[in-house]
């Protein structure tokens, strides 16, 4: 391992150029820089403001917009506008069915644990290429804005996130062309653009409240030598600034005596514009009062607490749940920041300042904290801070093989050491009782690309049908740069392990040579990597749709069976294009086709099977 490889990693590569902080958020998005008087700053292109509104549009030309632009079609083209892509990174159809009247377009359903995609016109979008679209509206403004390219950048995510949320945030990184240098907790950086958690020699407990636009969350962190802990985290992915807007629609609604059913969503719209704007206004002032048409939009500030106060109330209660599962007492915390536009309202200010009892940092703007605080530790991995000691972390990620030769990252780049990291895989064939483990280090998606370290396999799974079997694999790296892989399998117990070191034979040439490559060869990598996911997810389907047939043919009519072996053949047609999108639309047609009759015959052992990603033999 290399000391202090954030130098070698960084600096060697582009000595001059500048590392923005990009706050990637579900409502806006925002990025900002280290000013040339050392102060962090959020760029603001001439003109367009300083937040963009996490919407992007896409015409029938597949043209794309993103934000304020895109946004105005969320009323008049809904199908084809996408908003709050951030709840669908790295996450199943699954996690979200719950929530699916939520979005206004298409989530596509394809009845496993594989990731969602979005159907906008006839193409099908991941989230990560759809939040690259938001990341490369981003740098665009930055480059525009400063002048100069920008190439490399601190990207925040909630401190809820997990690994491959996280993971789809860099990927998203990448595809917009961006080096990702590190994902940074959005607590975490708005600690830091409050200067809290700079001086070494300090030992902090502190509380970030968020109230965003969708989504709240509130986070215990601990801060020793420089290092965030997240204690605890608590919150509800829906409830925010959206849900004080509906309030106030409602009231409007009913004081106006109108019958909500005869509104046409113009309208609606339109009130949840003017909502917003009141609530905006009952930040500084006591009433609002307007009209649309003949609907008078009145409200005083007293109502508007009133309204909110069951969802603040609510806000608490995480906040209460966060410090017990931290273990701590109010009393431990040492400081409360205040993030997300929401915390505008003085009435969700006063109530946090209340149960903490303490004044909460709010000198700085709530909605740009966040990305503030990313710049203050993209110059920080910049090396431009001689105060702040870095610590030693890792130079190139490490991972594993998986299905199609992709490379899955477990530890990432520029981690810290030590560190350790872990995911859950499975067989991707019936009966298998050996897994190969292939352990890689570097950027490139595809394994191929990278430096393999070890390879060994684990034997003595018992046989099952693919899917079921749960395979951990854990990665530890110690602060000697000892890298220890340890596959175990969760029913048996059967397990293995094995020591590498990274660094062995590793020059500092062949890592800037890494990581230059891997930025050159961004864009294809992606893309080959998303055709490999669409591939294994197209033959996943072909093979469970042909064993579906095989064991259920009996309860189906005759026109099903040959209507699904056509779907079946014009997959397999698909699969051999390799067109991405072709293998999309041909599985969520055999998908829709087949799910009625599906449904008719439940079989929990065919579902189960596709579970988890697999590695192959
Ligand atoms: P996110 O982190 O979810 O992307 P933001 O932190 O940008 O969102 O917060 C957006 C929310 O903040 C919206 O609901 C918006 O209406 C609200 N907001 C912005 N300004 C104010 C204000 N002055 N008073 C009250 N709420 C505000
Ligand atoms: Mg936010």
């Amino acid at each position: 391992m290399a000391k202090i490889s954030i130098n070698l990693a960084t600096g060697s590569l582009q000595q001059e150029e500048i590392i923005v902080g990009i706050d990637l958020g579900t409502t806006n998005s925002l990025v900002a820089f280290i000013n040339p008087d050392k102060l962090p700053q959020v760029i603001n292109d001439t003109g367009k403001g300083l937040l963009v509104p996490s919407v992007v549009h896409f015409n029938a030309h597949g043209d794309t917009l993103v934000g304020n632009e895109a946004k105005e079609f969320l009323i008049t083209d809904p199908a084809n506008t996408i908003f709050s892509v951030k709840r669908l990174l790295g996450r199943s159809y699954k996690d979200l069915a719950a929530h699916q009247d939520t979005f206004s377009y298409k989530i596509i359903d394809d009845e496993n644990d594989t990731l969602v995609k979005i159907k906008a016109g006839d193409k099908f979008y991941t989230p990560i290429e759809l939040s690259a679209e938001i990341l490369k509206e981003l740098k665009g403004r930055a480059e525009h804005a400063l002048k100069t390219p920008v190439n490399r950048a601190v990207i925040t995510v909630p401190a809820y996130f997990n690994d491959s949320q996280r993971q789809a945030t860099r990927d998203a990184g990448k595809l917009a062309g961006l080096d990702v240098l590190r994902i940074v907790n959005e607590p975490t950086a708005a600690s830091l653009a409050y200067g809290i958690g700079l001086d070494p020699n300090k030992q902090q407990t502190i509380a970030v409240y968020d109230l965003g636009g969708g989504t709240f969350d509130v986070s215990i962190l601990a801060i020793q030598n420089g290092i965030f802990e997240v204690l605890s985290t608590n919150g509800n992915t829906f409830l925010g600034g959206d849900d004080f807007d509906r309030a106030i629609v409602h009231y409007w609604i009913d004081k106006n005596k109108l019958d909500q059913s005869t509104l046409d969503a113009a309208t609606m719209q339109m009130l949840r514009l003017k909502a917003e704007e009141a609530k905006k206004a009952l930040t500084t002032q006591n009433l609002f009062n307007e009209k649309i048409g003949d609907i008078w939009c009145s409200i005083d500030k007293q109502t508007f607490q009133e309204l909110i106060a069951p969802k603040v109330a609510e806000t608490m209660n995480s906040c209460k749940q966060a410090l017990q599962d931290a273990g701590l007492t109010i009393a431990d915390i040492d400081e409360v920041v205040l993030v997300g536009g929401s915390t505008r309202t003085p009435y969700v200010k006063q109530a946090v300042t209340e149960f903490f009892g303490r004044p909460a940092h709010d000198q700085i703007n709530p909605d740009e904290v966040v990305a503030l605080g990313a710049a203050i530790q993209a110059d920080i991995l910049a090396g431009n801070r001689s105060d702040i000691l870095l610590l030693d972390v890792t130079p190139l990620s490490l991972g594993i093989e998986t299905m199609g030769g992709l490379m899955d990252v477990i530890i990432p780049r520029n981690a810290k050491v030590p560190t350790k990291a872990g995911r859950q895989y499975t067989t991707s064939l019936d009966g298998q009782v050996n897994m190969k483990i292939s352990v890689f280090q570097g950027e490139r998606d595809l394994v191929q690309e990278n430096r393999k370290l070890a390879e060994f396999e684990l034997r003595g799974i018992p046989a099952m049908p693919a899917g079921l079997p749960k395979v951990d694999i854990n990665f530890m790296l110690n602060a000697d740069g000892i890298l220890t892989v340890q596959a175990i399998e969760l029913r048996s117990g059967v397990k293995q392990e094995i020591d590498v070191r990274p660094s062995y034979g590793l020059s500092d040439d062949t890592v800037e040579k890494m990581l230059i490559d891997s930025i050159t060869h961004a864009k294809s990598d992606v893309e080959q990597r998303m055709l490999i996911e669409a591939r294994s997810e197209g033959e996943q389907l072909v093979y469970t749709a042909e064993r579906f047939l095989e064991k259920h043919g009996v309860y189906l009519t005759e026109t099903e069976i040959t209507e699904t072996k056509k779907h079946i053949e014009a997959l397999k047609a698909a699969l051999a294009t390799a067109q991405k999108d072709e293998i999309l639309k041909m599985a969520d047609e055999l998908n829709e086709f087949t799910r009625p009759f599906a449904e008719r015959v439940m079989d929990v052992a065919v579902s189960s099977a596709m579970k988890g990603k697999s590695i192959d033999k």
